[in-house]
């Protein structure tokens, strides 16, 4: 049996007791940190990480909560500050102005304004929301849980007898209302999947329930009563997934089981629905997720609807989800991902395209199907503690996310090209959007983010990600553990792991080794250890007693990446990547007097030495890679030659490079990631 539903004054009373709970003595008794409870006690609503695994049966690891990282004066750190301290702000500020909580006063007479923005304008409501929560997670601020319970409040507001909330179809539209027509465009489900998740993330923050309270009336009096497989009910259409993976987190917060059930109805899709074989394919959504074969449609939607079915499966063990993921997985891994971890290559439709259709400039490559990535490979590693999901994971989280908001925190990618010519008048960083799905979305990424650096398992600890952090949790068997890390990763590739017990106890810390590290050394306690295979978990097993080092050396040599030769835009091109971080080529950086559209006139030497800079007043601080290649010295006019006849005169050029998720930052200019070689 799963927890037990709590009453709210049960839960009360629980978080008192944890509040008051007697802090652990270390054995070295150095410390008093530890005033969390044991993890091996009933978690508590504030235990809990971005996900709830605690009781998933089959789930390999355990989320840590966001709380017990704190990340300081490292590459991360800088980016959340800016995040909580200007994007949430700035982006409520956008929402206000845009008439998004507009809708939801006007519905309680507190606004006469008329409704505005499209059929899931709420969601960017729910998306901010959940970022603030990943901030209170961290940290309290009064004021900005003070503006949350505001919100909170005027949401639940305007909440009808029987459940029902979504502001677009209350009112005038009220005759719309969950028609398979609607359920196929309207978002319903989809923004009520956003709420479901911003009220877990909110209630493991402060422990407040209302907005879960409201949620899940939504759904016991309105969704289950009226919807589902029974003869009597209608059928339900998700029609942008996103409520699969929300209900599954609600039953893991309530113990409920009919969430994970209506959760695994929507994902086998309902045939009384009657769909078009291109809405199956577009929506995702529609027929059993387990006859899928390879990633199609909507690329935020595939994303969403593959973490739906990760979470089923972790809490069902059904081996057809596994057998689908594996196949959907490799289609995403040897196919149809950017090296940047951007996924979804075409525009129209904000598709995937064909196996290795991956053009460049013309990448859609949104930040929202990005970070489905991330989310759908956290729990493919969860489910397995396979290194190579967290290496997608990794890649996606310092490039193709990383890039979808600017250094300042105000401006945002909706798509995120490997290429960009500024003379097509287009402008990739904005602060709005009509549909503004990714700027909360990567608000509640970062807000998020310490709660992805380390897992828990029944034999010890996994350590994810690097970056200068402490983190102070405990293990599975209850015993307190510290661990912090020392580094500058990404710009340097040693990371200095102290690993602090509470009681000395044989377990393992599994230490990731990245799979671009061409070179690892690992040093436990000064000794080293004798094989280290990138790509891997290294499984560091002994007594750990008091504070161990453990000494980690990853390669940081600048290295080229070529793509497999069926990416037609790649042919003859390289891109550079060092460490977790892929570079681009901007226009401004490069030797002048070359027009905007000057990259085809600039080569990488594919044998050429590339020397890196670490250059603290360039772009927040980054490394400047130089690389030995070519310029031609005119440009060519011809659209077309005679192969072999005479090619335009070129002459050396050292190519500056830097980090991709930097890019346009400065002045607008050309840029480029994949470059052509000499030759
Ligand atoms: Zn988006």
């Amino acid at each position: 049996m799963r927890r037990l539903t709590l009453t709210r004054r049960s839960f009360l009373s629980l978080a008192a007791g944890t509040a008051a709970a007697q802090p652990l003595m270390g054995a070295t008794g150095s410390w008093g940190w530890l005033d969390e409870p044991a993890a091996s006690a009933a978690p508590s609503w504030h235990d809990q990480g971005v996900l709830d695994l605690a009781h998933s049966p089959y789930a390999k690891l355990r989320n840590v909560p966001v709380r017990a990282v704190t990340l300081s004066g490292g590459f991360w750190a800088r980016r959340r500050k800016t995040n909580v301290a200007s994007s949430i702000p700035s982006m409520h500020e956008e929402l206000l102005e845009h008439g998004r909580m507009d809708n939801f006063l006007r519905l309680t007479g507190a606004s006469n304004a008329p409704q505005r923005g499209p059929v899931y304008s709420d969601s960017d409501i729910y998306k901010w929301l959940e970022s603030v929560a990943f901030a209170l997670q961290s940290q309290d601020d009064p004021a900005l849980r003070q503006t949350a319970e505001t919100t909170i409040r005027e949401i639940v507001a305007i909440q009808e007898p029987d459940g029902y909330i979504n502001t677009y179809y209350q009112g005038d539209r009220k005759k719309d209302r969950m028609t398979v027509p609607t359920q196929t465009r309207g978002h319903e489900l989809y923004c009520l999947g956003h709420m479901l998740q911003a009220s877990t993330a909110y209630y493991r923050a402060t422990g407040d329930r209302t907005l879960m309270d409201a949620g899940m009336r939504f759904v016991d009096g309105y969704i289950l009563p009226n919807f589902g497989p029974e003869a009597d009910k209608r059928p339900i259409v998700s029609g942008h997934p996103e409520i699969e993976m929300a209900l599954i987190e609600l039953y893991r917060t309530t113990g409920e089981r009919k969430y994970l059930e209506l959760a695994g109805y929507i994902l086998q899709g309902d045939p009384r629905a009657e769909l078009r074989p291109e809405q199956i394919v577009y929506m995702n959504c529609g027929v059993p997720f387990t006859t899928k074969t390879k990633l199609q449609g909507h690329a935020v939607r595939a994303m969403y609807a593959c973490c739906g079915a990760t979470d089923y499966y972790m809490e069902t063990g059904d081996a057809a989800y596994w057998k689908t993921l594996e196949v959907l997985w490799k289609d995403l891994a040897q196919a149809q991902m950017y090296v940047t971890g951007g996924v979804g290559a075409r525009s129209a439709g904000e598709a995937f395209g064909e196996d290795y259709e991956l053009p460049n400039a013309q990448a859609y490559g949104e930040s929202c199907a990005a970070i489905g990535n991330m989310m759908w490979n956290w729990r493919m590693l969860a489910a397995t503690g396979e290194a190579r999901f967290a290496d997608v994971m990794e890649r996606a989280l310092y490039n193709g996310i990383n890039s979808g908001m600017s250094l300042d925190g105000t401006l945002y990618c909706y798509r995120n090209p490997l290429a960009f010519d500024p003379t097509s008048g287009e402008h990739i960083r904005n602060p709005w959007y009509d549909t503004t799905c990714c700027p909360p979305n990567l608000e509640r990424t970062f807000a998020s983010l310490p709660g992805y650096f380390y897992s828990t398992a029944t034999d010890g600890l996994y350590v994810h990600l690097y970056d200068n952090s402490e983190m102070r949790w405990a293990l599975e068997s209850g015993n307190g553990l510290r661990v912090t890390q020392k580094t500058n990763y990404p710009w340097e590739g040693n990371v200095r792991l102290t690993v602090a017990v509470d009681q000395p106890e044989e377990f393992t810390v599994y230490v990731r080794v990245p799979g671009w590290s061409r070179e690892s050394r690992v040093l436990v306690a000064g000794k080293a250890i004798a094989e280290v295979r990138a790509g891997e978990y290294l499984p560091v097993r002994r007594r750990w007693s008091g504070e161990t080092v453990v000494e980690l050396a990853f390669d940081m040599r600048p290295e080229l990446v070529t793509a497999n030769p069926a990416v037609a835009e790649d042919t003859g091109r390289v891109a550079m990547q060092r460490g977790p971080v892929v570079y681009c080529m901007e226009g401004l950086d490069q030797t002048k007097g070359t027009d905007a559209r000057a990259f085809p006139l600039y080569m990488a030497n594919a044998s050429g030495a590339t020397h890196g800079e670490y250059k603290p007043d360039v772009l927040d601080g980054v490394m400047v890679l130089s690389h030995a290649g070519a310029k031609r010295t005119e440009s060519v006019d011809t659209l077309y030659a005679l192969a072999g006849a005479e090619k335009a005169p070129v002459e050396p050029a050292e190519l500056k490079m830097i980090p991709y998720y930097a890019w346009d930052n400065r002045e607008e200019s050309s840029m480029q990631v994949w470059m052509p070689v000499v030759g």
